[in-house]
C-alpha cells in the first residue's frame, strides 16, 4: 500500500464529532485512493511469507487470513459502528439473531442463568428460553420496566442481563443505568439490544451497559436491503469471548452486506431524526383520533416512561409507534385492525422495520401469532393493536393512508 494515500481518521481518541465519524471512519484506503470505501469480495488472502502466515494465524500479527475470520470491508463497518456506539471494539455477524447466538455462546455455559425482559423480540425469547435450555442454560423473563422484578429474579448463577429498549411493539422503556448497576452488583454483564433507538438516539455503553447488540437489518441499513448484526463491547470481550465463536461458528457478515450497512450508517443520524419527527406528529394525530383508544410512543407525555425515555434517548421517541383501534370486543378489534391494514393503498403491510418506507403490521396475528392468548395478553399485544414503523414519506400521505380504514368504522 502506498504510504502517501490519505487515510480515513482512526476513530478512538480522534476528538471528532459522531456525525463526522459516521461518514469518515473506515479501514485504510487502498493504493488507488478510492473515495467511497472499497468492497473487497474475497474469501482468501495472499500471505507475504510462510512465517507471516504462521504469525497471523496465531494472532501474533495483524493481517487478514481467511474470509470467515475477517475482511477489510467488514472491518470498516465494525470500526464505524464502534465509533458511533463509543465502543472500544465491535464484531459483526450475518444477522441480529446470530449476534445474540454469538453473545450467548461466548459468555455462557451449562448451569449459567440469563435474565431477560419478557418483552424481548420473539426470536430472542425462543433462542434463550428454548434453544439454549437444551444445553443447560437457564433463563427467566421479567416485566421490562419493573426493576424490583429484575432484582428478585437474580440468582448466584446469573451471568447475563439482557434488555431491549424501547421494545417491540409497545415501546416500553427500561432504565439502562439502573439495570447496569443491578448486573454489576451481581457480578453479571448487561447487554442492550439497541435496534430501535440506534446509536443516533441512545448509547447504552455510556450508561453502563457492557455490550450493545444490533440487528443491522433494521435502521443501520435503513432501506430494507440486507441482513446484518453486531456486538459492540470492550476489546477483551470482542477478542477473547466473541471472536473465537465467530471463527468456529462461522456466523460471518458477508462483505457486500457489510458495505451496504457501512454506507447506511452515513445517513443514520438524519434518517432517525427525520423519521422520529414524523413519528411524533403521527402519534399526536392518532392520540386525538376518535377511532383510536390508545397510542404507545415514548415521545408522548402519556407514555409511562416518557421522562426516562427523553433522558435516555436524546430527547427523542424513535420512529416506531403502536396504537389500538376502538372496538367493543377482541373480535371486532381484530376485524377493524385488518380493515385499517387492508384499506391502505400506499403504506406497506410488512413485519420488518427500520426502512425509509413506512411499514405497518398487526402483531397479534404475525410477530406474536404463535403465542397463546394468555402469553399475548401478558405481552400487552391486543387484537386491535397496529404497529407503525414510520418512514420518510410525507406525513400527510401517511396520515391519509391510515385514515382510509380508521374513518370507515
Ligand atoms: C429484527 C430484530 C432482531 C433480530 O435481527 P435479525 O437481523 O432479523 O436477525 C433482534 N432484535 C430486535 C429488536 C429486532 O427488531
Amino acid at each position: 500500500m502506498s504510504t502517501d494515500t490519505p487515510q480515513p481518521p482512526a476513530a478512538p481518541g480522534s476528538g471528532l464529532h459522531r456525525d463526522t465519524l459516521a461518514v469518515r471512519t473506515a479501514s485504510e484506503r487502498s493504493q488507488y485512493g478510492e473515495h467511497s470505501e472499497a468492497l473487497y469480495l474475497t474469501s482468501g488472502y495472499v500471505q507475504p511469507s510462510a512465517a507471516a502466515a504462521a504469525r497471523r494465524f496465531a494472532g501474533d500479527e495483524e493481517g487478514f487470513t481467511y474470509g470467515r475470520y475477517g475482511n477489510p470491508t467488514v472491518a470498516s463497518f465494525e470500526r464505524r459502528l464502534a465509533a458511533l456506539e463509543g465502543a472500544p471494539a465491535c464484531i459483526s455477524t450475518a444477522s441480529g439473531m446470530s449476534a445474540i447466538l454469538m453473545l450467548c455462546l461466548g459468555l455462557l455455559k451449562s448451569g449459567d442463568h440469563v435474565l431477560c425482559s419478557q418483552s424481548m423480540f420473539g426470536s430472542t425469547i425462543k433462542l434463550i428460553g428454548t434453544d439454549l435450555a437444551k444445553f443447560g442454560v437457564e433463563s427467566s423473563f421479567v416485566p421490562q420496566s419493573d426493576l424490583r422484578a429484575w432484582q428478585a429474579a437474580l440468582r448466584p448463577q446469573t451471568q447475563l442481563l439482557f434488555a431491549e429498549t424501547p421494545t417491540n411493539p409497545l415501546t416500553e422503556v427500561c432504565d439502562i443505568r439502573a439495570l447496569a448497576d443491578l448486573a454489576h452488583n451481581a457480578g453479571a454483564l448487561l447487554c442492550v439490544d439497541n435496534c430501535f433507538a440506534t446509536p443516533a438516539l441512545q448509547r447504552p455503553l455510556a450508561l453502563g451497559a457492557d455490550i450493545v447488540m444490533h440487528s443491522g437489518t433494521k435502521y443501520l441499513d435503513g432501506q430494507g436491503r440486507v441482513m446484518a448484526g453486531a456486538l459492540c463491547a470492550s476489546e477483551e470481550l470482542v477478542h477473547k469471548s466473541f471472536l473465537p465463536i465467530l471463527k468456529s461458528g462461522g456466523m460471518t457478515l458477508a462483505p457486500f452486506n457489510a458495505w451496504v450497512v457501512l454506507k447506511g450508517l452515513e445517513t443514520l443520524e438524519i434518517r432517525m431524526q427525520a423519521q422520529s419527527a414524523r413519528a411524533l406528529v403521527l402519534a399526536q394525530w392518532l392520540a386525538s383520533h376518535p377511532c383510536v383508544t390508545q397510542v404507545f410512543y415514548p415521545g408522548l407525555p402519556s407514555h409511562p416512561q416518557h421522562a426516562l425515555a427523553m433522558l435516555q434517548q436524546s430527547g427523542c421517541g424513535g420512529a416506531v409507534l403502536s396504537f389500538e383501534v376502538k372496538a367493543a370486543n377482541a373480535e371486532q378489534a381484530r376485524t377493524r385492525a385488518f380493515q385499517v391494514l387492508d384499506a391502505m393503498q400506499l403504506l406497506s403491510l410488512c413485519t420488518n422495520l427500520g426502512d425509509t418506507k413506512t411499514l405497518v403490521a398487526h402483531p397479534a396475528s404475525t410477530s406474536h401469532g404463535r403465542l397463546t392468548e394468555a402469553q399475548r395478553s401478558a405481552a400487552g399485544v391486543s387484537q386491535g393493536l397496529i404497529r407503525v414503523a414510520v418512514g420518510l414519506e410525507h406525513l400527510g400521505d401517511i396520515q391519509l393512508d391510515l385514515d382510509r380504514g380508521l374513518s370507515s368504522f
